[in-house]
């Protein structure tokens, strides 16, 4: 920390993002990424877009946003686009939250919750998960704050039916539900469709994992308009530029071809109903996860050591710190190449801890 770093940040806790190693190749099933690249369509409409870089972007993104609205059944004034959903989650934060208004979520959930609420200073609830992993809606029902739900929830990939999501809308109409649905499209039904009944939900989702744009940084938001308005009144006193023209670009070009998406949705939803059959059959436990990830443990091998193990061996997961996942590793579904390369790894370090 430098002198000059104001008083008001020493305390800061940033968030830490999986490792992006460059020592040597490893098969990368840490950071929720996609293994698939991105839509043929949507990297031509980069390359077009990248000859005007001379100019800025159009602030409102109109024409991402009208195709958004197209995709999901709204108006162009009920879809916003971030740089990136975490930029989303960080208005959503500044804008919704206050003293009076506390952050509400699970304590097992996304790791920027936290971060967010201490880079604004303002006062959170974490609200344990059941012993299962599983959301609890009626834990929230008399809790005054903004609710914050990724669904399927991060880490755990444990999703909340529909049902419940209308549950905490109704439990107080003048309480804000934010669903970060980042995870949504890997099989999870999504509560887009609630918007035109409720105006107290705004919905997070991201092209970085289900879309393959993880690099290009596009997180977008739905809702009622007047929500709509609040972050956009942020962005344009933050960054009115925030999305990048190939962004944008890409962005539509990923809309405009849904079969590529909706083919790798449906590859990786196959591959992890293939690893939690093959982790299980190794002696593991796994959540019911709907995500690109899932969330796994062993007697044999704590958290950590299979982690460390597994880097060794060149395959890389994620140990998480939080406390009651300390004996788990969360591993993202990757291709079936490097899940049939994971499981020879784990195959063989259990051999080796059981000698
Ligand atoms: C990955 C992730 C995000 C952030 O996604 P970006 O759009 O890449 O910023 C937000 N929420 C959850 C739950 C995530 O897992």
């Amino acid at each position: 920390m430098s002198r000059f770093f104001s008083e008001v940040h020493k305390d800061l806790t940033p968030y830490v993002p999986g490792e992006q190693p460059r020592d040597r190749r490893y098969v990368k099933l840490n950071t929720n990424e996609s293994p698939f690249p991105p839509s043929p369509a949507a990297v031509r409409a980069a390359e077009e877009a990248a000859r005007q870089l001379q100019l800025y972007p159009d602030p409102t993104a109109l024409a991402l946003r009208t195709k958004l609205a197209e995709h999901f059944g709204l108006a162009p004034d009920e879809a916003s686009v971030n740089n990136g959903s975490d930029e989303t989650l960080s208005f959503a934060f500044l804008g919704w939250c206050d003293e009076k208004t506390p952050a509400l979520f699970p304590d097992i959930t996304y790791g920027f919750y936290t971060v967010y609420a201490g880079l604004y200073r303002l006062p959170y609830e974490e609200i344990p998960l059941d012993e299962d992993f599983r959301i609890r809606v009626a834990d929230y029902a008399g809790k005054k704050g903004t609710v914050f739900i990724a669904n399927p929830n991060a880490q755990t990939g444990i999703a909340l039916p529909l049902a419940g999501i209308e549950e905490l809308l109704r439990q107080d109409p003048d309480r804000l539900v934010v669903v970060d649905e980042a995870y949504v499209d890997f099989g999870a039904e999504s509560a887009v469709g609630l918007i035109p009944r409720y105006d107290n939900l705004l919905i997070i989702q991201t092209f970085s994992k289900s879309r393959s744009m993880a690099g290009g940084r596009l997180g977008i938001a739905l809702g009622r308009k007047e929500l709509i308005q609040d972050l956009m009144t942020l962005q344009f006193s933050f960054n009115p530029y925030n999305l990048n023209r190939m962004t944008m670009a890409a962005g539509i070009g990923a809309l405009e071809d849904p079969a590529y998406f909706e083919e790798n949705c449906r590859k990786i939803a196959e591959n992890r109903e293939w690893l939690k059959d093959a982790l299980r059959a190794e002696g593991f436990a796994v959540t019911d996860s709907l995500a690109n990830f899932l969330l796994a443990r062993t007697d044999r091998i704590g958290g950590e050591s299979l982690y460390r193990a597994l880097k060794e061996r060149g395959v890389l997961v994620r140990h998480l710190g939080a406390e009651r996942i300390r004996d788990w590793v969360r591993i993202t579904v990757g291709s079936r190449e490097e899940l049939e390369i994971l499981m020879e790894k784990i195959r063989g370090i259990l051999k080796e801890v059981r000698s």
